[in-house]
């Protein structure tokens, strides 16, 4: 069996998280079967686009970049079995030819689906969840090398509890997905006041299917986009300049340099950024370019609260006269009934903080982050926060029943590694 070990460091997407672990790509269930039996301590990583240290580890770091592909479906109930390994990207291309595409999707589509699923990665939408609550069942490796099949008949516990993980109850290997008929959608993008958005979001947000805003410290307009499904002809995106992306990377260059510059370059927005509408196929309009590197800190808090927590957000970071020039993200994602989802029964309004990579991140989510626990916030598992078992247990119903099921699948604690076990186990 041949194991391949990658040179040097491991690194996460933005480079906040090193390591220097034993890389296996696994070429085959089998081999994983081999791997997990042989080894005392495992991490599974997907993509390398989690924030926080979820796959940090000097000891087995195991890819599924060999296990991709859709390897059923059904066609009466729109649902497909995909390989854990499989791209977000490849879906659209690979679910295609069975007329399903994924119900709701984020910002990018470079993740693994198990890692994505693992850490309740989502998009926006009052009416949709994130994306491990259209996961109908999946097949779990557990610590021991065996394979169990969970979905709400069969290891219904494992089921429930193994959709959002963390990785931290065995390696998942398939995925069954609900998905949908292809349907197209239309983008539209467009500046406003904050004080519009303070007043009109409530109505807004049930009248698009997705609805999304970037807010800025110093500025009072705002990027709002919104998605809907249409059957318009396709207007496919252009790739015109400056993109989004361009001037991310040349106004957070220019005020790390100048940090002055800070509160001009963010009242300048409306000069560069422009309506714009485009339709295409979901998969094509749903993920972005994000090529400007940063670290992030994201928090989902009651939907109700979400604009007052915002507004605090802003003021303080004003106030402080904070040195971050990327705007504030605001997303809506419905309650689902995952056990250590952070939308666990709660329809949820996301807030996400933004710092150039660049440039130090740590004193500015220090300023937030209460602000966000205030609001009774819990954090995005796959971004960077500062909580532990303690804090965590409170916010999450079925903390303590979690914890026993891992116990029970996992007494040795091979999927745990340093950061897992403050997060899990300090008290
Ligand atoms: C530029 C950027 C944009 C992003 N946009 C969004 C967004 O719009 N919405 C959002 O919610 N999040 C977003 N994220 C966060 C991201 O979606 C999550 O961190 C996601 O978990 C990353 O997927 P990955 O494949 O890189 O997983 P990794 O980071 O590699 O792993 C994440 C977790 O999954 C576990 N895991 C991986 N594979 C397996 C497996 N086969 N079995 C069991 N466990 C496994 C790992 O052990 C780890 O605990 C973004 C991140 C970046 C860098």
């Amino acid at each position: 069996m041949k194991i391949r070990q990658a040179e040097g460091r491991w690194q996460n997407w933005s480079g906040s998280q090193q390591a220097r672990p034993e890389i296996i790509q696994v070429q085959h269930l089998q081999h994983l079967q081999h791997i997990v039996k042989s080894s005392a301590q495992i991490r599974a990583v997907g993509a390398g686009h989690s924030f926080s240290a979820l796959a940090t580890t000097d000891n087995i770091l195991v890819n599924l970049d060999h296990l991709r592909g859709v390897v059923a479906w059904d066609k009466a109930n729109t649902r497909a079995t995909v390989q854990a390994g499989t791209r977000l990207y490849e879906l659209g291309k690979d679910l295609t030819p069975f007329n399903q595409a994924l119900i709701n999707q984020g910002d990018i589509d470079q993740q693994s689906l198990a890692g994505a699923i693992s850490t309740a990665t989502h998009g926006t939408g009052v009416d949709l969840p994130c994306l491990a609550a259209f996961v109908q069942g999946f097949e779990l490796l557990t610590a021991d090398g065996e394979l169990l099949q969970c979905n709400q008949q069969q290891n219904s516990d494992i089921f429930q509890a193994g959709r959002v993980a963390l990785g931290s109850l065995g390696v998942l290997t398939k995925i069954t997905l609900q998905n949908r008929p292809c349907y197209k959608l239309k983008e539209q993008i467009r500046l406003c006041r904050l004080k519009e958005v303070f007043t009109q979001l409530e109505h807004w947000k049930n009248q698009h299917r997705h609805i999304e805003f970037w807010a800025f410290i110093h500025s009072d307009v705002v990027v709002l986009k919104t998605l809907d499904e249409t059957d318009d002809a396709i207007q496919p995106r252009e790739d015109g300049w400056p993109s989004e992306d361009n001037l991310l990377t040349v106004c957070s260059e220019l005020t790390r340099i100048i940090p002055a510059s800070n509160s001009y370059l963010q009242k300048l927005l409306g000069v560069f950024v422009k309506p714009s509408c485009y339709v295409d196929w979901s998969s094509r309009i749903f993920p972005t370019a994000r090529n400007t590197k940063f670290n992030e800190m994201e928090y989902q808090l009651p939907a109700d609260l979400g604009l007052q927590c915002l507004e605090e957000v802003l003021q303080t970071l004003k106030q402080q006269r904070a040195p971050i020039f990327f705007p504030i993200e605001f997303r809506y994602v419905k309650g689902d009934d995952i056990w250590l989802s952070p939308f666990y029964q709660r329809d949820s309004v996301s807030i996400s903080i933004h710092q150039f990579y660049k440039q130090d991140y740590q004193a500015v989510f220090a300023l937030v982050e209460p602000i966000l626990q205030k609001y009774q916030g819990r954090p995005h598992w796959g971004k960077l926060h500062s909580m532990t078992a303690t804090g965590l247990r409170e916010l999450y119903p079925k903390w303590d029943e979690f914890m026993t099921l891992r116990q029970q699948l996992d007494p040795q604690q091979k999927w745990l590694n340093p950061y897992l076990k403050q997060l899990f186990l300090t008290e």
